[in-house]
């Protein structure tokens, strides 16, 4: 087997430190191009020399002596800035994790896209934005897609494209979060340590809050409907604590195809590196006895608005999903930041849907042009409720 090349944007992060301990475990089948980060200069050095990676990035710009001299007597190339995390996306490597949290993601997926091979993405809210303009540059430049996010990996799984037409629906699992019984007179009151603590998977801060609130699975939603050839109508969520079955795909026979695994991210990184092949990925095996049971509940759209918030965007396409997203982003970091409450990233994210609206985006420019006056409208209510 020839070595394959890879490269990860967000390499510093939750999903970018899962894709290196695996890329770590098979030195003989990876070769590493480029890692970014934005700001974590100790972490990105270390990866970079514990990989021999070609090149290390870093977003911030004002970093880039501290880089320079972290990575002193390597051969590694050092970039920083916006523009050196793009071209680091498009540096050549057969295959690019995007990993970047947030609609910062979108210009370096878009490069990874264009020049082709192979994109695993995570980086949910770029394909949030700009599901459209992203999916027209895979169809075009011939780029293969995986998702890498855990329920749309399972449906990628489970999905058989030679009988698209006989998918019924596509039930994406929810855990319901770290709130999922709470009443809703407790949740107003929740901090950003209870919400980051989620009672099954780890990972970055901005996500964690997005599954205490549901937008998370509600940006899933818009996520399927851009990887899947479905209609919006044809996608369902339940509620599965146990986040053992990972989604499920429903044909017209009755049949349900799931995929089910461990919660470990490993697993569907595995499955995006090793494509179309599989390799080992050192996860824990599923003890189905030691496990019991397996439970189901429809989500709570009272108490958990955003979820509802999202379909409604999925519904009404267009620019409509990239608002939300931002409006959304804004309303996480403020609550992280402790400028608002939990309920105010609802409240937040619907004031700025109401306010604004624009037309459906066709190129990268319009998704951050929109993106930005969301954001803007975003501050300005989070001002006005922290009043
Ligand atoms: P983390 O917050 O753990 O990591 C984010 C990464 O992106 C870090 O490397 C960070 O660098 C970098 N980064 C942050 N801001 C910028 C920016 N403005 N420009 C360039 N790089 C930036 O996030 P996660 O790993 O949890 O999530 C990454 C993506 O994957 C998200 O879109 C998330 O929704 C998705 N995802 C994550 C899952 C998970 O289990 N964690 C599961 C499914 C999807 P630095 O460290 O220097 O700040
Ligand atoms: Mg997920």
């Amino acid at each position: 087997m020839p070595m394959k090349s890879v490269s990860i944007l967000g390499a510093t992060g939750s999903i970018g430190k899962s894709t290196l301990d695996l890329v770590q475990r098979q030195p003989d089948a990876y070769k590493v191009e480029a890692l970014t980060a934005q700001s974590n200069v100790p972490e990105l050095a270390a990866a970079a020399i514990a990989v021999q990676a070609r090149l290390a990035v870093i977003g911030d710009e004002s970093l880039y002596a501290e880089l320079k001299e972290a990575l002193s007597g390597t051969n590694i190339g050092v970039g920083a800035g916006r523009d050196a995390v793009v071209a680091a996306a498009a540096s050549g490597a057969d295959w690019t994790m995007a990993a970047i949290v947030g609609c910062a993601g979108l210009e370096p997926v878009m490069a990874a896209i264009e020049q082709g091979g192979t994109v695993a993405l995570a980086n949910k809210e770029a394909l949030v934005s700009a599901g459209d303009v992203l999916m027209s540059a895979v169809a075009e430049k011939g780029t293969t897609l995986l998702p890498v996010d855990s329920e749309h990996n399972a449906i990628f799984q489970c999905f058989e494209d030679r009988n698209a037409a006989h998918v019924r629906r596509v039930i994406l699992t929810a855990s319901g979060g770290p709130f999922r019984t709470m009443a809703a007179t407790d949740l107003v009151n929740v901090t950003p340590a209870q919400a980051v603590r989620h009672p099954n998977w780890s990972m970055g801060a901005k996500i964690s809050v997005d599954s205490a609130t549901l937008m998370n699975k509600g940006l899933e939603l818009i996520e399927a409907y851009h990887l899947f050839p479905v209609e919006a109508d044809q996608l369902d969520v339940i509620v599965h604590p146990q986040s053992v079955i990972h989604s499920m795909v429903e044909y017209q026979d009755g049949s349900v195809l799931a995929q089910l695994g461990s919660p470990d991210m490993r697993t569907p990184i595995a499955y995006c590196l090793a494509f179309p092949d599989r390799m080992h990925a050192p996860v824990a095996r599923l003890d189905f006895a030691q496990i019991g049971q397996l439970e189901f509940e429809d989500p709570d759209l009272d108490r958990f608005p955003c979820l509802r918030l999202a379909k409604s965007a999925l519904a009404a396409g267009g620019s409509r999903p990239a608002i939300l997203n931002a409006a959304n982003e804004i309303a996480v970091a403020g609550f992280l930041g402790g400028q608002i409450g939990f309920m105010s990233i609802p409240a937040v994210v619907e004031s700025v849907l109401e306010q604004y609206d624009a037309p459906a985006p066709s190129t990268i420019r319009d998704v951050l042009d929109i993106d930005e006056e969301a954001r803007r409208l975003a501050r300005l209510k989070m001002e006005a409720v922290a009043a």
